[in-house]
């Protein structure tokens, strides 16, 4: 079968694999469209301290089910592949923290997803396969796995309605977390960012949108909350200084989610009697756990228009090398790889 294998920084090659076969509790699913993450889009440009030569990048899966021999499970569905879950007996998912599970990514859908067909194992089998409604196609189902990272994002800030949150980054993930985030009530909505044509389509979901290449943010954002600060923030761009400044712009009492991942070895420098008199609260997320892949499916159900402008690019495979390099440059929004139907 044909899969994309990363081959070095900058570099990826189409190349062939063995089918891969499948045993007991396991399914395998003939890939459809897979979207390009930005994490795959850092380890093209960058590599990555634990994927190799000849791995197969891509997570965000849908496909149809081709071979089955897992409990539930009919050759023809059609599947959104959640790229891991919980195993459900460590000390972590004993106590519900599902995302810190030590066994996270013992099962894994192979090769991944850039690939034609994938190798389901047992456990993902059972708690991470979801039938895709006939309105959902297989291109807006690979949005599904991004949108449960951001619906953890936003559960853990424990957003109310009529609460102010701050959205710094206008890449794909800020722009979910803006939809989401006004569908749970929250106003007003900042989004801030630096690329003008994705804060153009920011602005139809937010009510402010920032350009940090042009105004200070913390000028605005004492302008917008008269000098309070945000209840709400979300740090979604993965560098330090970004992370670091999002102090300044939560109120007292706020929460600030620092959701993306800085590289090894960053190091802030904060006020630390912002977290002790102003009692302001700092949060992590990563991932997601099945409740949220079922949700952002719920949520996606509903609200398909909205979500579908987020895919501003379909590629066949062969596509997908350009099109890292394009998102690299903050080009487009969001990439689908297709390897079948749309
Ligand atoms: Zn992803
Ligand atoms: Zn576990």
């Amino acid at each position: 079968m044909r899969v994309l294998k990363y081959i070095e920084p900058r570099r990826v090659e189409i190349g062939e694999m063995p089918q891969p076969t499948i045993g007991a509790g396991e399914v395998l699913v003939r890939v459809q469209a897979c979207g390009v993450c930005a994490t795959d889009v850092k380890t093209f440009m960058r590599g990555h301290p634990h994927i190799g030569a000849g791995a197969v990048l891509g997570h965000e899966m849908t496909g149809v089910i081709v071979e089955a021999q897992a409990p539930g499970w009919r050759i023809g569905e059609r599947v959104v592949v959640a790229p891991y879950v919980p195993c459900g007996d460590c000390l972590y998912c004993a106590r519900g923290q599902f995302t810190l599970c030590q066994n996270f990514f013992d099962a894994s859908a192979e090769p991944g997803g850039f690939s034609e067909l994938l190798r389901v194992p047992p456990r993902l089998a059972q708690k991470g396969l979801l039938r895709l409604p006939d309105e959902i196609d297989f291109t807006l189902g690979t949005l599904v796995e991004p949108m449960a990272c951001a619906l953890h994002g936003l559960d853990a800030l424990a957003l109310k309605r009529g609460e102010s949150l701050l959205i710094i980054g206008d890449g794909p993930m800020g722009l979910i977390q803006a939809i989401l985030a006004r569908a749970l009530g929250a106003s007003p909505i900042v989004i801030a960012g630096m690329t003008p044509g994705r804060l153009a389509l920011a602005a139809r979901y937010a009510g402010r949108v920032v350009n940090v290449a042009e105004t200070k943010l913390q000028n605005e954002i004492k302008t917008l909350t008269n000098g309070a600060g945000m209840d709400k923030v979300i740090v979604s761009v993965g560098q330090a200084q970004v992370a670091e400044d999002a102090f300044p712009l939560v109120r007292r009492g706020g929460i600030i989610n620092f959701f993306a991942g800085l590289p090894n070895g960053s190091r802030i420098s904060i006020d630390p009697n912002r977290v002790h008199y102003d009692q302001i609260t700092l949060i992590g997320t990563f991932g997601f756990a099945p409740s949220h892949f079922a949700r952002a499916l719920k949520v996606l159900t509903r609200n398909a228009a909205e979500f579908r402008n987020l895919i501003t690019l379909t590629v066949p495979l062969d596509g997908l090398e350009k099109a890292f390099l394009d998102s690299a440059r903050y080009e487009g929004i969001k990439t689908v790889a297709v390897m079948g139907e749309t």
